[in-house]
């Protein structure tokens, strides 16, 4: 069975630019503006022969109306689907509310879940990185997903039981 991996996070943190990393593909639209993705989006990817699928979403908020209530449906669905979650959240924005009420479900759902800390280009690491263990969700990742920072090795980690 191939694992199959989902990208969630708040709007805007670089989730679709992580995905087109994963499957090395411009199909999921990267905008300047939150929200963009508003469906699921499947992509697969391959790494040290191990073959992978992955989900793009279009982002949680934590206070969803209207089309972010959507979203937010997407995103449980594909949290659903997978066997492993890559929360994703900004290490330029720092902690915030919606990230806590993500990591709320996240910590009662059973799925594998990785706390990822994009956008760590330009920063100290340690410092980006420690805002966000209290999101009780263990030892983040940093990565910069614009640049493929650390992505081959985030992706090799969480395939490691498959
Ligand atoms: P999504 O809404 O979570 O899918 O976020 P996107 O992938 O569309 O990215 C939102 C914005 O963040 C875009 O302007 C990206 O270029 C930018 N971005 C994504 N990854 C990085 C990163 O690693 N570093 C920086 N500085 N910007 C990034
Ligand atoms: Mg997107």
């Amino acid at each position: 069975m191939t694992p199959v991996i989902a990208l969630v996070g708040r709007p805007n943190v670089g989730k679709s630019t992580l995905f087109n990393h994963m499957t090395r593909s411009r199909d999921a639209l990267v905008a300047d503006f939150p929200g963009l993705t508003r469906d699921r989006k499947y992509g697969n990817g391959m790494l040290g022969g191990k073959a992978y699928t992955v989900i793009d979403t279009g982002g949680i908020n934590g206070d969803e109306q209207g089309i972010n209530a959507a979203m937010a449906e997407q995103s449980l669905a594909a949290i659903d689907e997978a066997d492993i979650v890559l929360f994703m959240v900004d290490a330029r924005a720092g902690r915030n509310v919606a990230d806590e009420a993500i990591a709320n479900h996240l910590r009662v759902n059973q799925k594998k879940t990785w706390l990822v800390v994009n956008k760590t280009d330009g920063l100290e690491e340690h410092s980006a990185m420690a805002d966000f263990w209290a999101l009780g969700l263990g030892d983040p990742h940093a990565i910069a997903a614009a640049h493929g920072r650390n992505v081959v090795s985030l992706v090799d980690l969480v395939l490691e039981p498959f």
